[in-house]
């Protein structure tokens, strides 16, 4: 191949891949480009998981050229979206004919039209994400960046390429990414990018509730959850997307009483337990979901004060219908998560005189395989500011967890049972039942 080296073909990494697509397109008088997320994820140094390639024609043809060079998996066409997608080296790498995009205004579906790679790069969402690398054998390795996306990704930034009222308008979904990529990058979203997603947000509405969920789960799993959902919150989103989470904001006052804003509260929990649940998005969801009754049950008497009873219990009831509008599965995944809301009280709440063994032995066979991730849950739920209270509550759980230790290691003595039996004993040693085969027994 007579390919000219540039500047960013360093980036090209699965030399196998870029190069034969590069041939490709030399053979059939092609252009591709390599754009969005895999050069944008280069150039920050990190894992990159897919590999998306613009042709300039048929992307499909493209695929299924490079498919038969490169002996990958078969390849699987969408035709109703115009990409191609083939699975190599276990990467996957998704093809699609360069276009312009334009939405209807009450439309989740874009009208597609075949366009030139400028065009192609200005549907993109984000000035980082339509940063491109040519494959072509007169520039392979030049960088395309005709929104200086490189500059935005050094000083953090997303912008979007064009007015971001306009591009957030075209596909709301964009608006949910914004957020999300601030999160996965620790990125600031720039002021006007910021300001449109506040003025369109109610667009989010005609997005399909999977699309959004998806990007609420990335949210979730990513760095910086907390800073997401706030994000999510000032924007306006939360409210339409998740508003049963919305309500936890606020501090209500009465007689010079007030409770904690259980809104910030549960961003705290659920920043003191990403250590704890790298990966489990399901521990980060009962995180989020611990508290979501206490906006139900809250009541003020002048005695007590301010009062959320019964809202583990109620909060518990509420998982399931949540899931189903979120479409999150509802299956063993939302069980769980019943679970750790329902228990989520239980290992603070047993104070020196009511731990006795059966309480023990009940939170044992209650939380099951949970146990581990309750403790979690519950250690990170100790948020409070009055640092004597805080103290108090770290007692108590450190309390509960050595007691139950030391209840698992007295349930396993007492449940050990010697790998021969007393008729072992005695028909080998030919001997009648005495207090010797109980020696034996223990020796063994
Ligand atoms: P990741 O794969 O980590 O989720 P990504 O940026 O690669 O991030 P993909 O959904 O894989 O995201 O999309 C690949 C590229 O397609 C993006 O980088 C972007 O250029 C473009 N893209 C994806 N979704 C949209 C959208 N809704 N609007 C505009 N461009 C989009
Ligand atoms: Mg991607």
């Amino acid at each position: 191949m007579n390919i000219s080296e540039n500047r960013y073909s360093n980036l090209l990494k699965s030399k196998r891949i870029f190069e034969t697509i590069s041939n490709v397109g030399n053979e059939i008088g092609q252009d591709a480009f390599v754009i969005g997320g895999y050069v944008r994820d280069q150039l920050l140094n990190r894992e990159t998981k897919d590999i998306d390639i613009v042709a300039i024609g048929s992307g499909i043809d493209f695929a299924k050229k490079t498919a038969k060079k490169l002996k990958s998996s078969p390849v699987k066409v969408f035709k109703s979206f115009g990409t191609a997608m083939i699975i190599v080296d276990d990467i996957e790498v998704q093809f699609v004919g360069a276009r312009k995009e334009s939405y209807r205004s009450n439309s989740r579906n874009p009208k597609i039209e075949t366009g030139t790679f400028e065009e192609d790069q200005k549907r993109r969402d984000f000035t980082i994400n339509a940063l491109a690398i040519s494959l072509n054998s007169k520039d392979y390795g030049q960088l395309i960046d005709p929104f200086n996306g490189l500059n935005d990704l050094k000083n953090k930034i997303l912008k979007t390429p064009l007015d971001p009222n306009l591009t957030f308008s075209d596909d709301p979904l964009r608006m949910m990414r914004a957020i999300r990529f601030s999160s996965q990058l620790d990125f600031k979203i720039e002021k006007e990018t910021l300001n449109a997603i506040s003025k369109n947000a109610d667009r989010i509405k005609i997005v399909a509730q999977e699309r959004i969920t998806e990007e609420l789960n990335k949210i979730i799993l990513s760095k910086r959850p907390s800073s997401g959902f706030k994000l999510l919150e000032e924007t306006g989103l939360l409210k339409i997307i998740f508003p049963e989470f919305q309500l936890l904001k606020g501090i209500e006052n009465i007689n010079g009483k007030s409770h904690k804003d259980n809104f910030y509260h549960t961003l705290k929990v659920l920043d003191n337990i990403l250590p704890f649940s790298n990966g489990n998005l399901w521990l980060r969801w009962a995180a989020l979901l611990h508290d979501i009754a206490k906006p139900n049950t809250k009541r003020f008497n002048s005695t007590q004060g301010w009062t959320f009873h019964g809202h583990e219990d109620k909060g518990a009831r509420m998982v399931p219908s949540i899931f189903r509008k979120l479409k999150l599965p509802l299956d063993n995944k939302m069980k769980y998560v019943q679970k750790l809301v329902l228990l989520h009280l239980r290992p603070i709440s047993l104070t020196n005189e009511s731990i006795t063994d059966s309480a023990l032995r009940r939170l044992l066979f209650e939380a099951g395989d949970e146990l581990e991730d309750l403790m979690t849950l519950c250690k990170s739920d100790i948020t409070s500011k009055n640092k004597e209270k805080k103290i108090k509550y770290l007692n108590r759980f450190e309390n509960v967890k050595e007691k139950l230790r030391d209840l698992e290691d007295r349930d396993k003595i007492k449940n050990w049972q010697p790998p021969i039996d007393g008729k072992e004993i005695m028909d080998t040693f030919n001997i009648k039942p005495c207090k010797e085969v109980g020696i034996l027994k223990r020796i063994y």
